[in-house]
């Protein structure tokens, strides 16, 4: 692969409404950093309550043409924008690195799995299908369709800027709702970025829109009525509040919160597969994943004390670069906050007794000192009474754990406050399909360290890892984003003479 081309816009971000990009009002703005350097990349408006009224309002008055619009067609201008996206693909991962600090091969990942959520919409005539049943009694049928619910919004991470929006916009359109998305203000380009490639691909103005902002943006969207369902991910206090709140204005609600994914290593396991598993799954990312593993349980000391010194010697050689150098492996961290926080958390763990076997606390690369940086760290003997087991680090921290059998390890598991995903290495069937079905969690890797559901099978976990019932995307998203109706249809032909007082039944 060539070198890729940096992203260098600089004019501040504004929003998205009606088909237009609007500078913003508010005369409030926040700095979007290049994590690499530390510098201020560009700034992000803060929308005012009103702008975010004029989003939805615009919203709501593209709906009724929207939801009118035959699916088949609907389809034909996500395939538009499927082709724009393929073919800006690189851009967009440049630019989620830009913001993020990723790097560029994984950004490029990232793009691709968002892609496929779009695949899936592409295919919503098929998903759409209602059921059918003829006689349900003598001269009349029973029916059911899906119909979309109107205006819903979108509220998205940092640390996913295409994926997680592609999680919720693609199907949410697809199903003729129109759409307000509030993406995270660390990273704010890519949406923006998104909405012009979705108007290139024929999106009638008002269906896709995009505010950016904080906590007021947030709250408009909770408290508005026009707005029918809110679909939300990020840490486990916000998802919460926006869980509750949301119900409490009656409206649907997903809501995926934070998450500390276990990775049970047994005894029969590949050691080698298990290293680089667990190189990758904690690392990639700077473990700034939902999904990333941030502790490691192993089944016996005898297989503990083969992989964690692996680990250590890989951790330490890790490739921490500025993410658009091909080769980089990690890169820096989404803000300086987010850093300290993440190394107080490993001053955290030295205090409360785990053993620092790797110490990525002050890394600094050549020329880049004023990056947000810091490098891989790696813990032994974490036990489940440490903070630094029970709370989401969300960097390149690695816990080990030790216990004595497989039953410990899926108590200990099924015991943590979170159930986003897990993982279990191991060579013997049975083990895998005992774990598989005690483990209560929501997204469960045999052999996989980070078992992302593909784009039909729907994504989410399970405890404090989802507020709601239904699951991102797949199946479950479409009903997520659908309302069902039932209808009961007979001609004049089949409707005999007189009232009827009884309860009806099949005749
Ligand atoms: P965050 O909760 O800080 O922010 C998420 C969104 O909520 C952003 O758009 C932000 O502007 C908004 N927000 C923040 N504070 C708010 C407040 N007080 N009131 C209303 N809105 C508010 O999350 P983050 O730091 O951007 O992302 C990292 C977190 O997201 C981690 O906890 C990670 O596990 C989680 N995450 C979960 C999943 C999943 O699928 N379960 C996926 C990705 C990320």
């Amino acid at each position: 692969m060539s070198a890729p081309t940096p992203f260098t816009r600089t004019a501040p971000v504004g929003h998205y409404i009606q088909g237009e990009i609007v500078a913003g009002c508010s005369g409030r703005s926040q700095a979007v950093y290049n994590p690499s350097t530390g510098a201020v990349a560009r700034e992000v408006v803060l929308a005012t309550q009103g702008e975010v009224e004029a989003a939805i309002a615009a919203a709501k008055a593209a709906f009724p043409a929207w939801a009118d619009t035959p699916a088949v067609r609907r389809a034909r201008i996500l395939n538009n924008f499927l082709a724009l996206l393929n073919e800006h693909r690189d851009e967009l991962a440049a630019m989620i690195t830009a913001e993020h600090g990723k790097v560029f091969t994984d950004a490029q990942g990232e793009v691709t799995r968002g892609i496929e959520i779009v695949e899936f919409a592409c295919g919503i005539p098929q998903l759409m299908k209602g059921d059918y049943t003829e006689q349900v009694s003598t001269g009349i049928d029973n029916w059911t369709m899906r119909q979309a619910l109107g205006v819903v919004a979108g509220i998205t991470p940092f640390n996913f800027p295409v994926m997680v929006p592609c999680w919720m916009f693609p199907v949410a359109i697809a199903c003729g709702n129109t759409f307000v998305l509030k993406p995270s203000e660390r990273d704010p380009s890519p949406s923006l970025f998104m909405a012009e490639l979705l108007k290139k691909a024929g999106l009638p103005d008002g269906v896709f829109n995009v505010v950016q902002g904080d906590k007021l943006a947030v709250d408009t969207l909770l408290n508005h009525a026009d707005v029918k369902a809110v679909s939300f991910v990020g840490s486990t206090p916000i998802a919460q509040y926006i869980y509750e709140t949301g119900a409490h204005h009656g409206k649907r609600v997903q809501a995926l919160g934070g998450a500390k994914n276990h990775m049970v290593v047994m005894p029969d396991a590949d050691v080698d597969q298990v290293v680089d598993a667990l190189i990758g799954a904690a690392y990639g990312s700077a473990g700034e994943r939902c999904m990333a593993i941030s502790v490691a349980v192993f089944v016996g000391d005898e297989i503990a004390d083969k992989v964690v010194p692996k680990v250590a010697e890989r951790a330490r050689a890790l490739k921490i670069k500025d993410g658009m150098h091909l080769d980089a492996e990690m890169g820096p961290i989404v803000t300086a906050q987010a850093r300290d926080r993440i190394e107080g958390y490993i001053a955290l763990g030295v205090e409360e007794g785990a053993e620092l076997v790797v110490d990525g606390r002050g890394f600094r690369p050549a020329g880049l000192e004023n990056g947000f940086w810091t490098g891989g760290t790696l813990f032994d003997r974490v036990t489940p009474e440490m903070r630094i087991y029970k709370e989401e680090i969300f960097g390149p921290v690695l816990g080990c754990v030790r216990v004595a059998t497989f039953a410990e390890a899926v108590d200990l598991i099924n015991a943590h406050e979170f159930g986003n995903g897990v993982a279990c290495y191991t060579s013997d069937g049975n083990t895998a399909r005992e774990f598989s079905r005690r483990i209560q969690v929501g997204m469960v890797g045999i052999n996989v360290p980070i078992p992302v559901p593909m784009a039909w099978h729907g994504f989410g976990g399970w405890k404090k890892s989802l507020f709601g019932d239904m699951h991102a995307y797949g199946e479950e998203g479409v009903r997520f984003y659908t309302k069902q109706k039932s209808i009961m249809q007979r001609w004049p032909a089949s409707i005999g003479k007189g009232a009827e007082f009884v309860m009806p039944t099949a005749k």
